[in-house]
């Protein structure tokens, strides 16, 4: 029989990588959360027009790097290679210039694209988008980079470069690269003073680069990129910028718009072994066969109590449910034998629960030793 195979190049699919692409999630969701962005979804493919019309038919997205097919009925269909895009539908169809500006989303998902596998570089590929649509405030640019910036920090990515750019609007914007970096340049000191006045009072540091360029067409005014040093050919951990005429040129009433997108598979990459925040970990070791029931009601109580918790149930000695722990990177384990102990699997040090209820005090302790 024919081995199925999934199509190269995708990473962290399995247990135990699949988990850490979570961490990241939740650490966006938190960030963004707490700055008023709400999770939004748009489905996983668009007329291919959403993209066309959105991305634009110029660039090496639409050209060369989008997986078109028909449906039954003859439609052309895109898997969505980026997000704004479909966003931007979705603000138009359903009235969303209605609700009190901006409209701040959030969104993480699978995206598709065309290219040659490499290190970092995938046809399927998860990407975290943050969007704020409605508002031309410059405060939104400046409070989007730092948001990103702090999901970086906290997922552990490393030291990385934000390049920040403008690239002035439709109008004024050059036919040629050329020119328009010559143009650039010379318009460099009054480029998106008010986003590089707030990133300087954030203390955030930034470098104005007039040869940045975005492979999507909507973008106007602010772009930026940030680099990780620890990334290879594909440095590129997200980017972002303004978009003021993309939802005008999907046929909405002319509404500016701001985002970036930054790819989780990079994220990890340059999160390398330690990523994210340690993730509080429990093992309830069952170390004579009667503690079998009483561990897997203590391992509910210490789950609400907002650990991450497991109990032995595979029938191991000790020697290997503690092995099993360490494997597990469990911060401490509860043995349940003649006594209750809870062993720090840092230190190896050992302390007796006098009862099932001074458990959690004994966990707490290891976890602010
Ligand atoms: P872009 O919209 O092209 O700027 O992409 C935003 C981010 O998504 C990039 O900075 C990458 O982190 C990630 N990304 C884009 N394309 C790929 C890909 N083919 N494989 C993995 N990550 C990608």
């Amino acid at each position: 029989m024919k081995k199925l195979q999934a199509p190269r190049g995708t990473l962290d699919v399995l247990p135990p990588g699949a988990r850490r692409r979570l961490d990241v999630v939740a650490i966006a969701d938190d960030v963004l959360g707490r700055a008023g962005y709400e999770p939004m979804e748009t489905p996983v493919f668009e007329d291919t027009e959403v993209f066309a019309r959105g991305v634009g038919e110029s660039t090496d997205i639409v050209q060369k790097e989008m997986f078109t097919f028909e449906d039954k009925a003859g439609r052309s269909l895109t898997l969505r290679p980026e997000a704004t895009a479909g966003i931007c539908r979705a603000y138009i169809e359903h009235g969303m210039h209605k609700l009190p500006q901006p409209v701040k989303v959030w969104y993480a998902g699978p995206f598709f694209r065309h290219e040659a596998p490499q290190a970092g570089r995938f046809r399927q590929f998860t990407q975290i988008d943050a969007e704020a649509i409605g508002s031309d405030d410059p405060t939104l640019d400046a409070e989007l980079i730092l948001l990103l910036a702090e999901i970086l920090e906290r997922a552990g990515t490393g030291p990385s470069r934000l390049r920040l750019s403008s690239l002035g609007t439709p109008e004024t914007r050059a036919d040629y690269l050329e020119e328009l970096k010559r143009f650039l340049r010379a318009r460099e000191g009054e480029l998106s003073e008010d986003v590089r006045a707030l990133l300087d009072s954030a203390g955030m540091e930034y470098e104005i680069d007039p040869t940045l360029v975005r492979g999507l067409d909507y973008y106007t005014r602010t772009v930026f990129e940030v680099e990780s040093e620890r990334l290879g050919a594909q440095a590129a951990l997200g980017g972002g910028g303004r978009y003021d005429g993309l939802v005008e040129e999907l046929g909405g009433p002319p509404t500016p718009g701001v985002g970036w997108a930054v790819g989780v598979e990079r994220m990890l990459l340059a999160a390398g072994d330690s990523p994210g925040e340690p993730a509080e970990r429990l093992f309830i070791a069952i170390a004579k066969p009667d503690a079998a029931r009483i561990g897997f009601q203590l391992a509910r109580d210490l789950r609400e109590a907002g650990f991450r918790v497991e109990t032995e149930q595979a029938g191991r000695s000790l020697k290997g449910q503690l092995k099993q722990a360490d494997r597990l990177g469990a911060f401490a384990t509860v043995i349940l034998g003649d006594s209750i102990e809870v062993k720090d699997m840092q230190t190896g040090h050992q302390r007796e629960a006098g009862s099932l209820d001074q458990v959690l005090g004994l966990v707490r302790e290891v976890t602010r030793a």
